[in-house]
């Protein structure tokens, strides 16, 4: 069966005493069993996290990679990268990556298939733009994003595939699809893993949503059977508002 997931994304939010801080008052905080939790500090604060949440039930992603191995490549870090300091799971497509560094479906399909083939665990994120929504192009966009990016891996590699719906303009905008809409967009995506990949694989790929989760409608969201959780942004910076997201199942 699909697991229950709650990720936090950090951003480019928090120095070393921040960083420290917050893990330390995520330790303190329980959560109910089943869920599981990571959380995706900057590169810099990878291995101190790893390092201060040894033992308990969080686990560290980062919050991208590069596609090659090693070389020329200023100011970017590689899957061994990642795992030499404990690191085995990569959030990949984030929109802010989209807009901002310009990451299109083709160089996310070379980023994919190069964690997969490194053995890393993927968070892959995907959704519509607000004029595509209105324009009534999101099953389209969303269709064609997954399968330009990850329809061409084998099944055997959808073990380390997690899903994450998140519609652009719910992003860090305070506005949060609704429940409804949520669910009708995953029920979408199971049925895409179907067509293409079978029934089993659909039923056990974790669908995450994203877009201004918080304490006070994580639960709702949480609720609809093709939700298995959240990636969320600003809510994750507090250790309380997320610990009671990743306990709101
Ligand atoms: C995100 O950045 O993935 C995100 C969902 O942000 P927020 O929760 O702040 O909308």
């Amino acid at each position: 069966m699909r697991n229950q997931i709650v990720a936090g994304n950090w951003k480019m939010n928090n120095d070393q005493l921040a960083t420290e801080k917050l893990l330390s008052d995520l330790r303190d905080l329980t959560v109910k069993n089943g869920t599981r939790i990571l959380v995706a500090p900057t590169a810099v604060h990878l291995a101190q996290s790893v390092t201060q949440l040894k033992d308990s039930s969080i686990t560290v992603a980062a919050q991208n990679m590069h596609a090659a191995t090693a070389g020329a490549y200023t100011g970017e870090i590689a899957a061994n990268m990642l795992k030499s300091v404990g690191v085995h799971t990569v959030i990949l497509g984030h929109s802010e990556r989209r807009t901002y560094f310009y990451e299109t479906n083709t160089l996310l399909a070379e980023k994919v298939a190069s964690a997969l083939t490194q053995a890393m665990e993927i968070i892959f994120c995907f959704g519509e733009q607000l004029d595509e929504r209105k324009q009534g192009n999101h099953f389209e966009i969303v269709e064609q994003q997954l399968t330009e990016a990850l329809f061409n891996q084998d099944s055997i590699d959808w073990k380390k595939i997690i899903l994450a719906y998140e519609p652009v303009w719910a992003i860090g905008t305070g506005e949060t699809a609704t429940p409804e809409q949520a669910q009708e967009m995953h029920q979408f995506i199971r049925g895409l893993l179907k067509s293409k990949y079978g029934d089993e694989i659909a039923q056990n790929t974790s669908i995450l949503y994203g877009g201004s989760v918080k304490p006070g409608n994580s639960k709702e969201i949480f609720s609809k059977p093709d939700v298995d959780g959240g990636l969320i942004g600003g809510a994750s910076l507090k250790a309380e508002d997320f610990m009671a997201i990743a306990n709101a199942f």
